[in-house]
């Protein structure tokens, strides 16, 4: 008998992401394709900013050589005078269709298992490698005995409304694109592409809402400003003299970026990781540091004071944020991750106290 932490069922886009981002965690895998070779119809002619900033977090930017884009271009193209030769015609149907759960034990449905929907917007396989990297962490951390075992609930919460946005946008794009005829009934309105990508918003337990950001689903990523529960936005930044984006800084551990005078979060965070046996970078972004900000726009992108911190987890998404130094305690920073990781009901308890006192006027 073969024995596996995780058992992907299907080695196409999604399944062979799903096996990338959970060996890139240090989790054990086994895939299974029940066909012999690789596809033979291409499906993903257009991938997202955000996918490509996944992949490129796991090291896949380096594997696709220059001369392998230049031949995607050429036959993208087509040269005049080029013969063209029909080898094959491979036919698709449009459906536009959401699993009502993602999650069922110790079942995750993730890709076009979970969601199939029109191509039109290019989300499909895009929604579907960003579904393996939100579950990959939450695994690894289960698997590694750091997190409890509801921290993989939030897979469901996280992503089905997404999955359920996507079918709905490609629908729309579908309509309006490819059959006006059938008209506008049951069509959503369209969202912008920017917000579609980068701009979708998680609502779990494994977040720290602010009270008073509302339940939106997505918004545009040029005002959430570290909004927990957004993707945390790139911010030119530099380490050990060489230019590098915030982004540089997530992957694989829970990340703390403290402004320049949050030293106070950083120690807290790390003595608190240390109590909690989790691996956690603290950065603080000063001038003068390791990681400093020559630009001067991390506490403002960051919706920070100089004193402020957020916790950003292993797929890039902020968990939790203090705009100010009063919460720069071990003991309070471990509650805070005890809660993120689902690892006691208590801890959940005491951060929802925590966070509506947060919001006290001055703190906005
Ligand atoms: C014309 C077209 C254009 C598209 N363009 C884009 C685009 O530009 N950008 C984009 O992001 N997406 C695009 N998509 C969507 C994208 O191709 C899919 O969303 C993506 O391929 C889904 O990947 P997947 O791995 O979840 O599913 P699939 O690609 O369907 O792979 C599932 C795999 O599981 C295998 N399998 C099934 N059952 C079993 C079983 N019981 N045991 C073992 N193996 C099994 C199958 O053989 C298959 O290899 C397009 C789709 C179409 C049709």
């Amino acid at each position: 008998m073969i024995e596996t932490d995780v058992l992907i069922v299907g080695g196409s886009l999604v399944g062979l992401s799903a096996a990338t981002f959970l060996s890139w965690h240090g989790v054990k895998t086994l895939s299974v394709e029940r066909h012999h070779g690789t596809a033979i119809h291409p499906r993903a002619g257009h991938f997202h900013l955000r996918t490509l900033e996944v992949l490129r977090s796991v090291g896949l930017e380096a594997r696709v050589p220059n001369e392998r884009c230049v031949a995607f271009v050429h036959s993208a193209i087509g040269l005049p005078g080029v013969k063209v030769e029909i080898e094959d015609i491979a036919a698709w149907r449009a459906v536009a269709e959401v699993a009502g759960r993602f999650t069922q034990g110790r079942v995750f449905l993730v890709g076009d298992a979970a969601h199939t929907m029109p191509p039109m917007g290019g989300f499909g396989g895009n929604t579907g490698v960003q579904d393996t990297h939100n579950l990959a962490w939450k695994m690894a951390l289960v698997l590694k005995g750091l997190a409890g075992p509801d921290l993989l609930a939030t897979y469901d919460s996280e992503r089905q409304p997404v999955g359920e946005l996507a079918i709905q946008q490609a629908y729309s794009r579908y309509v309006l694109r490819v059959v006006p005829e059938r008209g506008k009934e049951g069509m959503q309105p369209l969202v912008d592409d920017l917000s579609m990508e980068i701009g979708y918003r998680y609502h779990s337990p494994a977040i720290v809402s602010e009270a008073g950001t509302g339940l939106a689903l997505y918004e545009d990523p040029r005002r959430s400003k570290a909004t927990p529960g957004t993707r945390a936005p790139h911010v030119p930044l530099q380490r050990d003299g060489a230019r590098i984006s915030t982004l540089d800084l997530f992957g694989k551990n829970f990340c703390v970026l403290a402004g320049a005078n949050g030293a106070a979060y950083c120690n807290a965070a790390r003595d608190a990781a240390a109590g909690l046996g989790l691996p956690l970078d603290p950065h603080r972004v000063a001038g003068g540091e390791n990681v400093s900000d020559p630009d001067g726009r991390f506490a403002d992108e960051y919706g920070l004071s100089d004193s402020g911190a957020v916790i950003v987890r292993p797929d890039g998404f902020v968990a939790w944020r203090a705009k100010d130094g009063r919460h720069a305690s071990a003991v309070t920073m471990s509650a805070v991750l005890r809660s993120l990781l689902c690892r006691d009901e208590q801890a959940q308890a005491s951060i929802r106290g925590l966070t509506n006192s947060m919001q006290s006027p001055h703190l906005a």
